[in-house]
């Protein structure tokens, strides 16, 4: 890379850090893309000169706002809400909101920044944005959340609309808090928009697929990223972090694909269940009942949960950490290649530390980072906002096919871009560059806006 590019995205990288100070996911999530752009800026000097990495680094709003609510025994309680509306140049701001304590600007703003690139990578019309608080809905009644989510929704909804930004779940929001937070809206503006919010339920715009997009999506790259080195997910063993959403649907996908998924956790452990995790036992616990992980020893009594115990201590060829950010650190990464692993797609988003990407990349495993390897999940939500454009319903093999189509593109265009660009294997550079340059290109033709 020439000593003058190199220059300018250290100075890039030390200007963000420093108009953003603490907020160290977000510095992450920029220092992995900007360097993977050297090559790219070598050859397009004209987005040096338009500062397109400047601006992308500047989300083009940043909403902050109070969020209070009264709890079930009248207690009053204060929480704090956030959209970051990062970037437009593609469609409107189109990303998931976030209901967990672990909730700040920085949190909000590394996803909203990773959703530019995931989004663009779709190739369908989406801007890039993401939302949340630093509510915690772990023990809170119906009432409860529901009140929450109307408090939210009543400040959000005058941010929102089909053609300005469009949320969606993410961690601690599913079908219950869309639910909620769609009548808000509707009740507030007085219309039935149902292209506001994407993730809503099959009987009021919702669509076939998106509960189990992420998940399918991740198995369906991780299948793309095997099969360009002659193997597949038949016969291997699996291991998944979380048992949320994401994680419930990469196993269902890697049965059916006759793979074998030996182990899945929650925040307080995990479980190991070597004749593979019997997926309808978690779906009961998760799904219906949300209860902890723990309680499935108690029906499969021939399976282990280790209290505090590290899912990536379990053998196995593949690991789908799908739970959250910086789950797998440099140690874990290690451990699981010294056990063979030979592939990792990440359903969560960023949930490899820098130490631990570096691992994966040294060792030569096929390495899905989320930005292309969970981008199922918006992808399925922007076909959801396409039957609603035309108040149409799509069966549910359809919408599967999008999706397999979709992930089958962004895995061919992460490979091609990389291998343009001088990393061939490296996903990571080929999902950056593939993302990066879609929406570097989109902004340079509309000016400086
Ligand atoms: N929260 C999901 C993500 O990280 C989905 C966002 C959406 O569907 O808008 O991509």
């Amino acid at each position: 890379m020439p000593r003058d590019v190199s220059t300018t995205l250290q100075t890039i990288c030390d200007e963000v850090f420093a108009r953003n100070p603490g907020e160290v996911e977000f510095h992450q999530a920029v220092r992995e893309v900007l360097d993977c752009l050297g090559p790219v800026l070598a050859r397009y000097p004209e987005f040096a000169q338009n500062k397109i990495i400047r601006r992308i680094c500047e989300p083009e709003r940043q909403i902050i706002f109070r969020v209070p609510w009264v709890d079930d025994n009248n207690e009053v309680h204060i929480n704090r809400g956030f959209r970051v509306e990062f970037n437009s140049a593609l469609g409107p701001y189109k990303g998931g909101l976030r209901f967990h304590p672990s909730v700040y600007l920085g949190i909000i703003k590394f996803l909203g920044f990773e959703q530019i690139f995931k989004n663009a990578l779709t190739g369908l019309p989406i801007g890039g944005g993401k939302g949340g608080s630093d509510f915690d809905p772990k023990g809170k009644s119906d009432g409860e959340v529901m009140r929450f989510c109307q408090s939210f929704m009543t400040e959000l909804y005058r941010h929102l609309g089909e053609h300005t930004d469009v949320p969606a779940g993410d961690i601690g929001v599913g079908g219950r808090e869309i639910g909620f937070l769609f009548g808000q809206y509707k009740r507030i503006t007085n219309r039935y928009e149902s292209g506001v919010l994407t993730g809503k339920g099959l009987d009021w715009g919702g669509s076939l697929v998106r509960t189990e997009a992420t998940g399918y999506g991740t198995v369906y790259f991780v299948e793309e990223m095997l099969k360009a080195r002659g193997a597949s997910l038949e016969g291997k063993t699996s291991v998944v972090s979380g048992s949320g959403n994401v994680a419930i649907y990469t196993i269902e996908k890697v049965n059916e694909l006759g793979g074998k998924v030996v182990a899945c956790s929650d925040s307080n452990g995990f479980i190991h269940d070597e004749q593979g995790i019997d997926l309808d036992l978690v779906k009961l616990l998760k799904e219906v009942q949300r209860r902890r992980i723990k309680e499935y020893v108690e029906h499969r009594k021939h399976a282990k949960y280790i209290e505090k115990g590290n899912v990536w201590d379990v053998p196995c060829d593949v690991a789908f950490p799908s739970a959250t950010e910086n789950e797998i650190l440099g140690k874990d990464a290690k451990t699981l290649v010294e056990n063979g692993c030979i592939a990792v797609g990440e359903g969560a988003n960023m949930p490899t530390t820098p130490e631990g990407v570096k691992i994966f990349l040294d060792a030569k495993i096929a390495y899905g980072p989320g930005k292309a390897a969970n981008a199922g999940g918006v992808a399925t939500s922007a076909l959801e906002m396409q039957q609603n454009a035309s108040r149409d319903s799509w069966t549910f093999e359809h919408t599967d096919q999008r999706l397999h189509e979709i992930m089958k593109n962004i895995h061919q265009a992460c490979y091609e871009v990389a291998d343009e660009f001088g990393s061939p294997g490296n996903y990571v550079v080929g999902a950056n560059i593939a993302g990066f340059l879609k929406v570097a290109r989109a902004m340079l033709g509309m000016g400086v806006i």
